[in-house]
């Protein structure tokens, strides 16, 4: 699925005005923010009927959604709608005079009835001058053309009170948008990521460069709030950015360059593990062994006190224990291992792993095993199977 879309702000009156295009859609149903008034509709030049139920239950991931049901069977739909967001929405969502931002929590543009259901987007925005731009979308070019593939929002992040600070090193750029006393402590922050870059290419290898340069983009906005992630941009409000002094998630989504070589399905612990254990390694790296030490007992403490019943391998994206068992598990099953086999042999394993499937991006667990000395098989075997951890050994 694909959206076009043509944005119009005004911020002054809150106001925005939409006119898109939702390409090989998934259903006729889209929820839409209720203080929104659809103006036309058409699929393939014919207008269509479309209505908005105001008086449906909310859906479970925002509060001002509504469910719009266009009246075709095609799956090309055509459509213009207007309105305001006049409230900050779920803490962060918001059209103000100095600062725009908006995600799946204000419903701004038809969010398909299945929220999981991933679509390519391309923005065309227009916005008064002075705005500093970032969305999860990739910037065209500077007149706001933005376009993305696989993602389940369209984040959008625009304001006339931030500037834009740039720092680009050893093929990683970072951008940051923030109010400008913020600017001087983003250096060693830049430097922290290029670190841990520096970090990713010694265990790893160079990326291939094709996949070109790796961007990591920081949005502290001037206002309070909290933060969440999409794609490889972060969006938190700068009273949290000043507190912040380590970057562990900036290494992991920097991780995510090399990480990405697996389906974002049953087998995409291989990416998210292997993204949040090469971030703990640069963070140990980087912010010494009481650091390390303090993130394994986290990570413990959230194995042990969950229900745990399913495997890692048995976890699918759309799991409640998705993050557990694709993120925390694996990064302690290789840190275990680390422990077990030595760092080299662990290292050298992920390398393999990496270099066999970085440009086909489609390695299974099975793939995975078979990279495997058969000791460490053995041992990757039993955590990946595992439907009780609690059975398990990993005092790290
Ligand atoms: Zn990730």
């Amino acid at each position: 699925m694909k959206y076009f879309l043509e944005v119009y702000f005004e911020p002054i009156r809150h106001y925005i005005h939409v006119k898109g295009m939702i390409h090989n859609s998934v259903s006729n149903k889209f929820y839409l923010n209720e203080n929104f008034t659809i103006l036309n509709a058409t699929s393939k030049c014919e207008k269509i009927a479309f209505h908005m139920n105001k008086e449906q239950p909310h859906p479970a991931f925002d509060k001002v959604s509504r469910p719009i049901i266009f009246d075709t069977e095609n799956n090309e739909i055509e459509f213009e709608y207007e309105g305001t967001v006049p409230e900050i929405i779920a803490d962060i969502n918001q059209i103000d005079e100095n600062i725009i931002e908006l995600s799946s929590y204000s419903g701004w543009y038809p969010k398909p009835a299945n929220f999981e259901v991933d679509f390519d987007f391309e923005l065309n925005i227009k916005l008064p001058k002075g705005y500093e731009v970032v969305s999860n979308g990739k910037i065209v070019d500077y007149e706001h053309i933005i376009s993305v593939q696989k993602e389940t929002d369209i984040a959008l992040f625009a304001s006339n009170e931030v500037e834009r600070y740039e720092y680009d090193e050893s093929n990683v750029k970072c951008t940051f948008l923030c109010p400008s006393e913020m600017i001087e402590q983003l250096e060693q922050r830049a430097k922290d990521i290029i670190q841990a870059n520096k970090i990713f290419v010694e265990t790893f290898g160079n990326l291939d460069m094709k996949s070109g340069v790796t961007e990591i983009v920081s949005v502290f906005r001037p206002r309070g709030g909290w933060g969440y992630k999409r794609g490889n941009v972060t969006f938190l409000s700068a009273e949290l950015g000043k507190k912040e002094k380590q970057y562990k998630y900036d290494y992991h989504e920097l991780a995510h360059g090399w990480w990405k070589i697996a389906n974002v399905t049953t087998d995409d612990w291989i990416n998210e593990g292997g993204a949040e254990f090469s971030a703990y390694v640069a963070a140990k790296h980087i912010y010494g062994a009481p650091y390390a030490q303090k993130y394994i007992s986290n990570c413990i403490e959230e194995i042990t006190k969950s229900n745990d019943n399913v495997s890692i391998v048995d976890t699918d994206y759309q799991s409640q224990q998705r993050y557990l068992n694709h993120y925390i598990k694996p990064t302690i099953m290789h840190i275990n291992a680390q422990k077990i086999f030595g760092d080299k042999r662990v290292f050298d394993l992920l390398k393999k792993v990496f270099t066999k499937y970085q440009n086909t991006q489609n390695a299974t667990t099975y793939d995975f095993l078979s990279l495997c000395d058969d000791d460490m098989r053995i041992y990757y075997e039993k955590y990946l199977f595992a439907n009780d951890w609690h059975q398990l050994n990993y005092t790290i």
